[in-house]
């Protein structure tokens, strides 16, 4: 089987972002292979977990990737003050002599977003909502490199790696069958607190689950890194119950256009066209402008926001939500049908090295100082009885069930197969019978001991 063949039929996509099937991906020539090991949202181990774990094998993937790429510059990214980490990959490039390089970037957020990673490794600006192929660059996350290295000796994406932080005995890392609910794991972790909230993935763009419910709903795909314990009362949760019509409201009225959202955003400092502060200065009007030129310029460059979040959780004086309204106007400008033009060749600004947002200040501000440990996470085993595996846990169509009710699977067997299109195969992390098929996920109960 080829390469590209065997990382399809493995079902790899993007572990650290939103789940694009990485053989789409890898159906490429670019000059250089980027690996994201930057983790840059605070409280998360997954990724430093895997490099200073997987040292030798992360290396030998990439110079294979690479190898498969063409790519004359094969480079690993990560914080500089990674020293454990740097070290264990330093080393294995000096082992294997593998002509791969390490990139060590400041501690800043977002230093993990695919663009500003691009720029700060390479010097180039990715156009808008344009792809790092587009200035010969191929990205792929850390975990996902060693997704690719488990396809090519045919072993699909069955589990996942994921840290549990925030309110809790101690940091601990887990390894479990995609599909296992994330309640068997809290009831490992040791939750410091009564009435608790969980953010999946980070404090800046993860998800946030308030409610009982929905934390007894949620499971763990092949894009779940972190699960972030929060008091049910933390700032950050608070924060998230505004509603969209209270976010409007306190635009149109505490917005004092100081600017800050726009000049400290990354991607307006790589040189898109991102104005958060014209969006807010414009809410109070958007229901009276009627031609849709005027509305593109007021709203147009919205599209261009990538949702890191740090013109709300971080620049904003009056705690104001350009993020979400972003979003909003996003929104509006599908339903006008508005699609503004891109910036083909944007060019970073002046600025770019010395207006970052510094992780530890970002921290203070998000009120997750307590949290922050220097111990290295504890290796916890869970046993799952059950788990319901998702069918879409990734960019494109959702995949085809393979199996039906009452069918006996092995551990890594095919579920649910990739549709035509945009789709990936989806493979079962534990061995059991099939209780139910729907159409969201399989149910599978595990074996008895
Ligand atoms: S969320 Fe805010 S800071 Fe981030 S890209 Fe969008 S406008 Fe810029
Ligand atoms: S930072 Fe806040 S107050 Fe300043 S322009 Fe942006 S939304 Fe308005």
């Amino acid at each position: 089987m080829d390469f590209v063949e065997a990382v399809k039929a493995a079902g790899v996509v993007g572990a650290g972002g939103a789940g694009f099937p990485t053989h789409v991906k890898l159906n490429a020539k670019a000059e250089w292979f980027l690996v994201n090991a930057a983790e840059c949202e605070p409280l998360i181990e997954t990724d430093k977990y895997l490099c200073r774990t997987y040292p030798d094998r992360i290396v030998e993937t990439v110079k294979t990737i690479a190898g498969h790429l063409g790519a004359s510059h094969a480079v690993i990214a990560l914080k500089a003050k990674y020293q454990r980490e740097m070290e264990a990959l330093q080393g294995a490039i000096d082992k294997s002599g593998a002509p791969v390089e390490l990139f060590g970037l400041r501690t800043f957020y977002p230093a993990g977003d695919e663009q500003t990673l691009v720029q700060q490794v390479t010097g180039r600006v990715v156009p808008e909502r344009g792809l790092p192929l587009d200035v010969g660059c191929v990205v792929d996350n850390v975990g996902t490199v060693l997704a690719i290295a488990d396809a090519l000796e045919g072993k699909p994406v069955s589990e996942k790696f994921l840290s549990v932080t925030g309110a809790v005995s101690k940091t601990r890392m887990f390894h479990v069958p995609l599909g296992t609910p994330i309640t068997e794991i809290l009831k490992e972790a040791e939750i410091t607190e009564h009435d608790y909230a969980v953010i999946v993935g980070g404090p800046m763009m993860g998800r946030m689950l308030k409610d009982k419910e929905a934390i007894q709903q949620a499971v763990v795909t092949k894009t779940t890194g972190n699960l972030l314990v929060l008091p049910a009362d933390h700032y950050l949760v608070r924060r998230s119950e505004l509603t969209e019509e209270q976010m409007i409201h306190r635009a149109a009225t505490a917005c004092i256009q100081c600017r800050m959202c726009t000049d400290m955003c990354p991607r307006f400092m790589i040189g898109h066209e991102v104005r958060p502060n014209m969006i807010m200065r414009n809410l109070w009007r958007e229901k009276s402008i009627s031609s849709n030129e005027e509305f593109e310029k007021a709203f147009g460059s919205a599209v261009n926001c990538c949702s890191c979040g740090v013109c709300e959780m971080f620049a904003c004086p009056m705690g104001l939500s350009p993020r979400k309204m972003n979003e909003y106007a996003k929104k509006l400008l599908k339903e006008r049908g508005i699609n503004p033009e891109r910036n083909m060749h944007p060019a970073a600004r002046e600025a770019v090295e010395y207006r970052k947002i510094p992780t530890e200040r970002l921290i203070a501000r998000l009120d997750l100082s307590r949290y922050v440990t220097h111990d290295l996470p504890q290796f916890t085993e869970v046993k799952v009885k059950e788990c319901m595996i998702p069918l879409s846990q990734h960019i494109g169509k959702p995949a085809l069930p393979v199996v039906k009710a009452g069918d006996h699977v092995e551990k890594g067997a095919l579920v649910a197969a990739a549709a035509e299109g945009l789709s990936v195969n989806i493979h079962t992390g534990m061995s059991g019978t099939v209780a139910e098929v729907t159409d969201k996920g399989i149910r599978i109960c595990g074996e008895e001991e």
